[in-house]
């Protein structure tokens, strides 16, 4: 048999780089920002035209590069960051692998215009398909400016993998959000569609932060400051109150790369343990600064995934200090007086007055008389009053009894821990994790309610909501379909919508938040779980609303949501699959 083995041309080998380094625009728009940064930028602009797929734009102020250097900067394993292997074990930069710009020249046109600050003449280079089509000198501002035309132009398999624009915009926000959320001293600002959505001046973190999200999450957060031999803490960690019931903005950045560790993620959640509810989670921007040869970043082409050598130490170091933080500051939330962890006595129904203790006793009794004598006029009295306010009961018992579920009507609910409803059912004891049956009962009315469903109540006070760039366009999309289940919401800026009416029954006040955590859990299902839009959108709203539901319910409250469950088509799970009752059959456990 003849040789058959082709060494790959270097367009073909880059073009099978790039899956790895450029999955889709977010990585391009990664790379370009961290060579930004690599090159010392104090400033700078991207800007990126339908979500990336037609331009990708990043300008910057920093060194630029030689006319060599310009060329050069595209071949593979080209780069200025490492000079040998031991460079490796000490990384200051956020590139060394000198593959990003070779692998975005293999899949798309780019333009790149450099200029160092003491030259007078800039030069450009244009690049296609890993293609030298020019290089020209140009009159240029110093530093680097790279355009990203028609991403994936020559692969189409990947352009058909991309997901609608709003989708991959968010997750080029969520790359530049990380990215300015650290390096908060560097001005940035992110333009899409012609839309500036960000303008950020260099600052303090918490300048940043309130920038990003707006000045309303100043109030929001505890600042962490910690300095030991080993690591520098510094960032801001929610205050209780603000913990959310999902894992929302949680930022972990290790010598200014943002990174996710699984221990280190969880010792800033372990901090909040003694403070919060259960399945309540804590957003934090948190900055660790380590000695680098510390730590190795080498194990991931994205590079969210860092190895520590002293991972038990910075556990332990970084959950005190985050305990810390939270202890100076909220001493009396120590006691947590909503999620009182014994049994719950449900309180009386509304109306609903306690009668007088029966004792029964004869008031004219005189251990002394010998005859036994007429009960007093008053005495009688104060039996027909008595007789009056046990009918009033019994007529108030049987009210409520009326508006008991007919299956097993009237069995008595028992809420055990806050969180499960205990009752007494023909086939056993059942036992209901509570806000996942209003979560299965308020996803069913959403999905099938029909008329009932799109049913309104006008706020009082409509209520002016601030999202960033991509949740604002989301839910400018969302709009119409919000308004299908009861919201209405008009945007009267590119960020700034008002609310003027929710669904009849929804009680969250802080509207603001509720949305906020619906978008996100909108985007989580949209992104990883289910394909069915209108699913996606009322499983988020009933997981909400839920979730938002604080009070211990009444007697009558626990029954109506047993009916209420009973009565949905799939009782046993969550519109996302979670359990959400068990039955117990005592006889089972006692023969
Ligand atoms: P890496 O960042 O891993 O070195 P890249 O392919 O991203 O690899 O970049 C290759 C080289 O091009 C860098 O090492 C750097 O010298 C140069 N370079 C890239 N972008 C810029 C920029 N914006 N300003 C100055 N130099 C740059
Ligand atoms: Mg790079």
């Amino acid at each position: 048999m003849s040789d058959i083995i082709n060494i790959l041309p270097d367009s073909v080998a880059n073009q099978i780089a790039a899956g790895e380094v450029v999955d889709r625009p977010a990585g391009a728009v990664k790379e370009l920002l961290e060579n930004a940064m690599d090159a010392g930028a104090t400033r700078i602009d991207l800007i990126v035209k339908d979500a990336g797929r037609t331009l990708i734009q990043v300008t910057d102020n920093g060194s630029g590069m030689s006319d060599s250097d310009a060329r050069l900067c595209f071949e593979r394993h080209a780069t200025s960051k490492i000079h040998r292997s031991d460079d490796l074990f000490c990384i200051h930069t956020m590139g060394f692998r000198g593959e990003a710009l070779a692998s975005i020249a293999a899949i798309a046109q780019v333009e790149l215009r450099t200029r160092l600050h003491e030259n007078d003449m800039g030069t450009t280079v244009v690049i296609e398909g890993s293609e030298i089509k020019s290089q020209l000198p140009v009159v240029s501002p110093a530093g680097t400016s790279i355009m990203v035309r028609n991403l994936f132009f020559n692969v189409p398999a990947r352009r058909n993998f991309l997901k609608k624009d709003s989708v991959e915009l968010s997750h080029i926000e969520e790359v530049f959000k990380r990215i300015a959320l650290i390096h908060h001293d560097i001005a940035f600002s992110f333009q899409s569609n012609g839309k500036l959505l960000y303008d950020l001046k260099g600052g303090s973190m918490m300048q940043r932060i309130a920038g990003i999200y707006g000045d309303h999450y100043k109030q929001r957060f505890y600042a962490v400051d910690e300095s030991t031999d080993l690591v520098t803490i510094k960032g801001f960690v929610s205050k209780p109150e603000y913990c959310r019931r999902t894992r929302g903005e949680q930022y972990l950045f290790v010598n200014g790369r943002f990174i996710k560790h699984l221990a280190l993620n969880g010792a800033i959640e372990h901090a909040f343990d003694d403070l919060v509810a259960e399945r309540s989670y804590p957003s934090y921007f948190v900055s660790l600064q380590v000695d680098p040869s510390r730590i190795d970043v080498n194990i991931h082409p994205t590079k969210t995934e860092v190895k520590f050598a002293d991972e038990h130490a910075l556990f332990s170091i970084l959950r005190s200090a985050v305990k810390r933080s939270l202890g100076q500051f909220t001493l009396a939330n120590k006691i947590d007086f909503e999620t009182p962890q014994e049994f719950n006595i449900a309180p009386a129904p509304a109306g609903y007055h306690p009668m007088p203790p029966r004792i029964s006793y004869n008031a004219d009794y005189n251990p002394f008389r010998s005859q036994p004598l007429q009960t007093s006029m008053e005495h009688s009295l104060f039996d027909q009053e008595r007789k009056q306010m046990e009918t009033t009961e019994s007529q108030l018992i049987e009210s409520t009894m009326a508006e008991m579920p007919p299956t097993d009507a009237g069995q008595p609910c028992m809420m055990v821990q806050g969180r499960y409803i205990v009752t007494a059912l023909s086939s056993g004891i059942a036992i209901i994790e509570w806000r996942r049956a209003q979560e299965r009962i308020i996803y069913e009315r959403l999905m099938h309610g029909g008329e009932n469903a799109s049913l309104s109540q006008t706020l009082l006070f409509p209520t002016t909501c601030r999202f960033t760039p991509a949740d604002s366009e989301m839910l400018a999309e969302l709009l119409p379909d919000l308004k299908k289940y009861g919201f209405d919401i008009t945007a009267i800026g590119q960020q700034t919508f008002v609310v003027s009416a929710t669904p009849v029954g929804f009680k969250e006040a802080e509207l603001q938040q509720f949305l906020e955590q619906m978008l996100a859990e909108y985007k989580n299902a949209t992104l990883q779980r289910f394909a069915n839009r209108d699913h996606n959108l009322c499983a988020s709203i009933a997981r909400q609303s839920a979730s938002a539901v604080t009070a211990i319910p009444r007697q009558e409250e626990m029954q109506q949501t047993v009916a209420d469950l009973f009565a949905c088509t799939m009782p046993d799970t969550t519109p996302s699959g979670k359990k959400i009752i068990e039955i117990v059959k005592p006889e089972n456990c006692f023969n």
